[in-house]
């Protein structure tokens, strides 16, 4: 999630934590609802705080996902939250069975050790009168009760094996103990899809956020078995196998004007940048483009271009580099061998690739 859609909320264990904006509808919606059906002023704060400690439970959760990944070797970039719940990002996952199982579990975990300490809290201070209780409304004297069987259902709803959520993630590590991982996403891929079609069909009769949390699955599930299909296919190639050692040249002196009047009769996405024989960077199209808007058209190359930039070696594993392109958003990169500049590395060409090999697999 792009970090200007949401407020940060800090770093915990150096993982960024931020709400995303969609939050306050959130809020709004149960104002909007408790309004609706009559209630005062301050059981509607009631009902708000009440939100709000269930996303720090949410949090909470999240981070028992995160440091599970990180302590078996993971990498965690950050967690947002949307009003349909968490989402850690993992730049690198742990992906044996045996540890995403535990990365899996981790979370639900955390709800349920939430959940006991709720229950020592009621049981020892006995603020909680069943029998007088009610439910319906959020009350200073329901509230533990209330946030106790939250959690349990937080729980509940995330061991659904409704893959990529928790309960299938479950479902598919223990698949792959008997199967290869590219199979036993696709099965837990297709169990997920019925289970968000369930939840689509029954949140336009019940709930608005089943449908939205249905369509996230679906989505979910076909971009996971996507990446594993990639990493099938790409994991025996390296980028040597892809350079292009013929590409478009400018000299370092030229302008961007210049440049831009070049790049549509090209076919590449970007210029090599050199000074004489001597590689100097890469100038990509949307470098040029973003350049040209901020700088004009008189401004040369080589003070746009940095002098070191990022590069990948010849004999980096294909798979690595598509991920760590995604990510950056970085659409060329120079690739070098021995420290020496050797070509281009397009992610056009990687998807181009991918396709083909795929095609006749
Ligand atoms: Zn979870």
């Amino acid at each position: 999630m792009k970090s200007r859609y949401s407020l940060s909320l800090g770093k915990p264990f150096g993982i960024k934590v931020s709400v995303h904006w969609t939050f306050s509808l959130l809020i709004a919606w149960i104002v909007l609802i408790s309004v609706g059906r009559g209630l005062e002023f301050q059981q509607i704060l009631m009902h708000i705080v009440f939100v709000l400690a269930l996303f720090v439970c949410v949090v909470l959760h999240e981070l028992g996902h995160s440091l599970a990944a990180i302590r078996l070797g993971g990498q965690v970039d950050s967690i947002t939250l949307l009003p349909i719940g968490g989402m850690a990002h993992l730049s690198k996952m742990p992906e044996k069975p045996k540890d995403e199982f535990l990365v899996s579990a981790a979370g639900p975990m955390v709800n349920v050790v939430i959940a006991a300490i709720l229950w020592i809290y009621i049981a020892i201070f006995q603020t909680v009168d069943f029998e007088k209780m009610e439910f319906e409304a959020i009350t200073v004297h329901n509230f533990p009760v209330m946030l106790l069987a939250a959690n349990l259902f937080i729980v509940a709803f995330n061991l659904i094996p409704a893959f990529p959520m928790d309960g299938g993630r479950l479902f598919r590590s223990l698949l792959s103990i008997r199967m290869s991982r590219l199979k036993a996403t696709r099965i837990a891929k297709d169990i997920g899809q019925i289970f968000a079609i369930i939840f689509i069909i029954a949140g336009l009769f019940f709930n608005p956020f089943l449908v939205i949390i249905g369509f996230f699955i679906l989505l979910g599930a076909k971009g996971e078995y996507e990446m594993i299909k990639y990493q099938e296919i790409l994991q025996d190639y390296t980028v040597n196998d892809i350079v292009k050692t013929e590409y478009a040249e400018l000299d370092e002196e030229k302008t961007l004007g210049h440049a831009a009047e070049r790049l549509v009769k090209i076919s590449d996405n970007g210029f090599v940048i050199k000074s004489g024989n001597d590689f100097k960077g890469i100038l990509s199209k949307n470098d040029l483009i973003n350049g040209l808007n901020s700088h004009g058209k008189e401004l040369k190359i080589k003070d746009l271009v940095r002098t070191e930039p990022d590069h990948v070696d010849k004999d980096t594993g294909l798979f690595q580099v598509y991920q760590d392109m995604q990510r950056k958003r970085k659409y060329l990169l120079p690739v070098f061998d021995q420290g020496e500049f050797k070509g281009i590395l397009d992610l056009e060409n990687l998807h181009e690739f991918f396709q083909i090999r795929k095609a006749t697999q």
